[in-house]
């Protein structure tokens, strides 16, 4: 059987699988490795959907061991052209309360440690002052009820913040904080992949307020209560998606560049 194809993908948390109708899952290996779990490949309202949860099948990897290159690139592999990505955020300033869903349109690397870049050697050096696909961005704040703009500072985890840490990202006028969010954006920019996140805000983070700060229950508990609206916003955000290319350079910047890596 010929491996599955898909345009689209969504890169998110486990709760996702029954997001796809008629699913089939593939090991795709890569040059960097596997990725997190295999790639289920089903149907989302007539549309070929690719969908990879980020922490692995049984949230088995850690934000800061998942292997974010060969994810991106298993994606690639089958066709994918455009990742939207789901992930669970803190919110750091009074503009966003729990239960929002917001689509950053900056991103902050306060990570350390993880390899960022299929470049390994030569000039190539990426266009990132917009990190999201701007297309996939609008397309996923057209939704009811999803606001468009902030900034997500990624940091490196496991751990939460300190307060004195929070204070400062809040300090800064950034909105968002998660773990997640880095390197997975770049890599997408480097495979000339659209990609834009959907964030939902879990939690005030630590210091932010004068409570106990953030926890893991916390966190899992909100997301558990809105996954199924998150799956229903998008499985319409899928069926209204631009073709690939249309509206943004994601897949252009590389024009006439030698990539030191053969793109999959
Ligand atoms: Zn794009």
């Amino acid at each position: 059987m010929p491996a599955p194809h898909a345009r689209v993908a969504v890169i998110g948390g486990s709760g996702f699988y029954e997001f796809l109708g008629d699913v089939r899952e593939v090991e795709v290996p890569t040059p960097y490795g596997d990725p997190t779990a295999p790639v289920a490949v089903g149907d989302v309202a007539g549309t070929p959907v690719a969908f990879l949860p980020r922490h692995g099948k049984g949230h088995e990897f850690p934000p800061h061991l998942i292997n974010y290159r060969a994810n991106l690139w298993a994606l690639r592999s089958l066709g994918v052209r455009q990742v939207l990505a789901p992930c669970a955020v803190g919110g750091l300033r009074d503009e966003v309360a729990p239960g929002d869903l917001v689509v950053p349109d900056q991103l902050v690397d306060r990570t350390s440690g993880r390899v960022q870049s299929y470049v390994e050697r030569g000039a190539v050096h990426v266009p990132f002052a917009d990190p999201y696909c701007p297309a996939l961005s609008q397309a996923l704040a057209a939704a009811d009820g999803v606001r468009q703009g902030g900034t997500m500072v990624v940091i490196e985890g496991p751990r939460f913040s300190t307060r004195a840490e929070s204070r400062h990202y809040a300090d800064q006028g950034w909105t968002l904080i998660n773990m997640t969010g880095h390197p997975e954006a770049v890599l997408a920019r480097e495979l000339l992949l659209c990609y834009a996140p959907l964030a939902l805000v879990t939690d005030m983070d630590a210091g932010v307020g004068s409570g106990e700060g953030v926890g893991q229950e916390e966190v899992f508990a909100t997301f558990a209560r809105n996954i199924d609206r998150l799956k229903d916003l998008l499985a319409g955000v899928v069926g209204a998606l631009p073709a690939p290319g249309e509206g943004c350079a994601c897949a252009s910047w590389a024009d006439g560049l030698d990539l030191s890596y053969e793109l999959p």
